[in-house]
């Protein structure tokens, strides 16, 4: 079976990247083939044709344009798959020359993952892109991340238990693994957490060998430099710059030195209790409705995505706290200032993202111009401060704007206001700036106006008016006359200047000696002037990428400012205060509320929110509040917002409330709401008790507790008892600061027994049989769970409720007087309930009567109006 040299050709590329798609390009067009061609096809909702026959059968193609490839990139991403990208490398007038049958040399110039993404349109502005690289060396586990749409590139030893947390935070877009011990642990997190999964052969894991790798990269001798790292960690690195140098094929991207991060510098947060407080997801899935969304007052995508990293991970450094809560209080006090600076950072582009598609050989005019306009932003913004005592972190960043003078002058000097978004066609370079490309430019440019001149020239020679010069990109320029007048100009004296070259079916075409020198000028001289751009391009990206540790750092600066003024926005529209944090085991919180459910409650219009205190603070033992009252009350929302509060006060920012005192957090645990875990089959009372199992295997006595209805996926009495058992664990073992709800009003008699636990009420006022909601959390024990009134209102048929009622009045009088068995015997039968009491007749008033004698089926609208009258008078 013979097979054509590019089918040949297309099988090798395919067989050396058999996990991806492959993209062949030929001419305009990206082609895929075989079982690529049917996957890509369906997945892109794109025509599926053939080409050809292999082994006898037609070979399955399909095919997107190269100029729209992006969109159909995005897709296939997103969908999963993995996109090689298969270039030309030659132009098929090169490939001739090699020899008449020789094929277009092709071979992948990159491997698009969604971890390795650059392209402003394959990402989201507003989030970090991770890939995640996690290693396991006998006892010894280490997690690397790097983000090469901004060079951030981190590193820290991980427990293999810590894992799953981890994992949360960081919210990979893959992940990579060795193929063995490690990929088993990954695989149900990955499932679980939705992450694509990529095995790699050990080798790329050899920490020998990764330690090379990451040395090359960094062009040092050794790590010591960056810090002391375990073999794991180097392990890791290296893997993550191997798996780079795969999908770059070769062409690194810009990171960062790596930055190693310690478990202990943050509040850990297991991946539930991120689930259930909504922090930067919300629990169906999007960013609406977290508490990310309702915090995020950023102008810039650098400052979305630093405020997202600050907000999954909670300082616990007191330092690291108070510096930022300082930095706040200077722009909350400066509200000018900080608007200044915010409609400065609105104009500042994304400069980590521009810097990434240069290193990459991936960008063009507009990340020139990105940078530029990013520092000249810089520039006014470290200006704004001039002269002002700024606290540390904010003078930190103003520092860091700044020294970019000559960077600046050069990217103004060179670059057009507006360059265009490719390369190829040249006009980024501005005039002035580059003696021999103005030249050139005058050259090509002159030439286009004699061309013009010569249309006129030649119509009056030929006495044709009609007669036009063109251009197209296969004759280049032409004289172009109908039919009629062609034939004389084929004809003497005429044909001897004007030299036939083409007829179209209405049109006939000619050229003249001048006309072609003229365009050979032309052509030669906007050749020279695309020329002295390309050199010029690849001298301010040189310049810049020389640049480009400093110009991270400014990026982050302007990130640290845009989160800094984002906040104190919010603290200040919102009426937000400035936490105290400190060492204690204080946990204070005066007038606190929730951001979420506020901002929701103030859309829906209605009900305002209502403020509620909450005290744990505590010496040396526990301190737990023991929550009760009905359901609706609002206890999940009380629960939710002083772990809320804790961790925003510990991310640096104020808080929803009117004071708030705050021992600092060391992990944050929540049992909150119950849900099916049925994918991964587990009901919710196995979940509920897996989750309370790891509060109580891990809480220590800085941690904080949230306990939401512990108990309630099984029968009344093993739930009663397993909430009594895990309070008093809480209280006597773990001795954290916890927030515990319950609807076992039984547990209440623990407050008098436990010395750190105190109960506590969600306020509801009975009226009319009717329950309704304070909202108020009060000291004290609620007396009831008012749950027939919430079922009432929650639109149980009123026969229902009826009957409930009898049989809660029978089951609390029986267990008043002992022994309910009798009292439920003796309830008479459902259908025996008595019917609702019939109204005694009453006489109708005469409007009722009136009222009775309309048919309004009948009426028309003027007959109803003087009803509606009448009836006004008889009122
Ligand atoms: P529970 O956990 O007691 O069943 P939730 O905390 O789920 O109650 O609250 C039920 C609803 O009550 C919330 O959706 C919210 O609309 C409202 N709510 C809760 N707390 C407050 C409050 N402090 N002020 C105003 N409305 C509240």
């Amino acid at each position: 079976m013979t097979v054509t040299p590019m089918m040949a050709q297309y099988l090798e590329i395919k067989a050396a990247h058999a996990d991806a798609l492959l993209f062949y390009r030929m001419g305009d067009f990206y082609e895929m083939f075989f079982e690529d061609a049917v996957n890509a096809a369906e997945a892109l909702d794109i025509a599926l044709t053939k080409r050809g026959k292999h082994n006898g059968e037609d070979i399955p193609m399909c095919g997107v344009p190269v100029h729209a490839a992006e969109g159909y990139l995005l897709t296939l991403i997103r969908k999963g798959f993995r996109v090689a990208v298969g270039e030309q490398l030659e132009s098929p007038a090169e490939a001739k020359k090699r020899g008449s049958k020789s094929v277009v040399k092709r071979d992948v110039v990159r491997l698009v993952t969604p971890g390795t993404l650059t392209e402003e349109s394959l990402l989201e502005a507003r989030r970090h892109n991770f890939l995640v690289s996690y290693s396991e060396l006998r006892d010894e586990a280490a997690l690397a991340w790097a983000d090469i749409s901004t060079g951030a590139f981190h590193v820290m030893p991980v427990a293999r238990v810590r894992l799953s947390p981890e994992l949360a935070r960081l919210a990979p877009s893959e992940l990579i693994v060795a193929d063995g011990p490690a990929y088993d642990a990954a695989r149900p997190l990955a499932d679980e957490y939705k992450i694509p999964l990529t095995p790699l052969g050990k080798a790329s894991f050899d920490s020998t060998a990764a330690e090379r790798r990451v040395c090359t990269l960094f062009n040092v001798s050794a790590l010591d430099g960056f810090g002391t790292f375990t073999r794991a960690e180097v392990s890791a690195m290296g893997a993550l710059v191997d798996y780079l140098e795969i999908t770059q094929k070769g062409k690194l991207p810009l990171l960062q030195p790596p930055q190693q991060e310690a478990q202990d510098r943050v509040v850990q947060i297991d991946a539930a209790t991120r689930r259930n407080l909504e922090l930067t997801r919300s629990l169906s899935g999007g960013r609406t409705g977290s508490l990310l969304a309702v915090v995020d007052r950023t102008v810039t995508p650098g400052g979305a995505r630093l405020l997202e990293q600050r907000l999954s991970s909670p300082s616990r450094n007191l330092d690291v706290i108070h510096q930022r809560l300082a930095a706040l209080d200077f722009t909350v006090d400066h509200a000018q200032i900080a608007e200044d600076l915010r409609a400065a950072l609105r104009k500042t582009p994304d400069l980590d993202r521009a810097l990434s598609r240069l290193a990459l050989e991936r960008g063009g005019p507009r990340d020139l111009a990105a940078i530029r306009n990013g520092l000249s932003q810089a520039e006014a913004i470290a200006g704004f401060c001039a002269g002002l005592e700024l606290p540390a972190l904010m003078a930190g960043a103003m520092s860091d704007l700044q020294g970019f003078d000559d960077l600046l002058a050069l990217l103004e000097a060179a670059l057009v206001a507006e360059p265009p978004l490719l390369a190829r066609d040249g006009g980024y370079i501005a005039t002035g700036y580059d003696a021999e490309l103005d030249e050139a430019r005058t050259l090509r440019d002159e030439g286009r106006s004699v061309i013009a001149s010569m249309q006129q020239k030649y119509a009056e020679h030929t006495g044709i008016t009609s007669l036009k010069i063109k251009h197209n990109n296969v004759l280049g320029y032409f004289i172009e006359t109908t039919a009629t007048h062609a034939d004389k100009m084929m004809s003497p004296p005429l044909n001897e200047s004007y030299i036939h070259r083409q007829t179209t079916a209405n049109q006939v075409r000619f050229t003249t000696v001048e006309l072609s020198e003229i365009e050979t000028r032309i052509l030669n001289a906007g050749n020279l002037a695309l020329e002295v751009e390309k050199r010029l391009y690849a001298k301010l990206s040189g310049a810049i990428l020389e640049t480009a540790a400093r110009l991270n750092t400014a990026a982050r600066g302007l990130a640290e400012l845009d989160l800094l003024t984002g906040l104190a926005d919010l603290a200040r529209g919102e009426n937000w205060t400035r936490p105290k944090v400190d060492g204690s085991r204080a946990f204070h919180v005066e007038g606190g509320r929730h951001p979420v459910v506020e901002q929701a409650l103030r859309r829906q219009g209605g009900e305002t929110f209502v403020a509620n205190d909450c005290d744990l603070s505590a010496q040396d033992g526990a301190a737990v509040w023991l929550l009760t009252g009905p359901n609706m009350a609002g206890k999940s929302t009380f629960l939710r917002q002083n772990a809320l509060i804790a961790l925003l006060a510990q991310m640096g920012s104020y808080v929803p409330a009117e004071g708030a005192h705050i021992g600092v957090v060391s992990q944050l645990f929540s049992r909150v709401g119950a849900s099916d875990d049925l994918a991964r089959g587990r009901s919710t009372f196995m979940v509920e008790m897996v989750e309370t199992a790891a509060i109580l295997n891990q809480a220590d006595d800085r941690a904080l507790v949230i306990l939401d209805e512990i108990g309630r996926g099984t029968a009344t009495y093993d739930g009663l008892s397993i909430a009594w058992a895990t309070l008093e664990h809480l209280h006597e073992v773990n001795r954290s600061r916890a927030l515990f709800a319950t609807h076992y009003h039984e547990l209440t008699q623990l407050a008098a027994k436990l010395e750190g636990v105190d109960n506590a009420t969600v306020a509801v006022k009975e009226w009319e049989g009717e329950v309704i909601f304070l909202h108020e959390v009060h000291k004290g024990a609620a007396d009831r769970s008012y749950g027939v009134q919430v079922a009432q209102l929650a639109g149980l048929p009123a026969s229902v409720v009826a009957r409930a009622r009898d049989v809660l009045d029978m089951l609390e009088k029986g267990s008043r007087e002992g022994g309910t068995k009798v009292q439920i015997d003796d309830l008479p039968l459902f259908a025996a309930a008595p019917p609702p009491e019939p109204k005694a007749p009453v006489a109708p008033s005469p409007a009722e009567e009136f009222l009775a004698s309309i048919h309004p089926d009948e009426l028309s609208p003027r007959e109803a109006l003087e009803i509606l009258y009448k009836l006004k008078e008889a009122a």
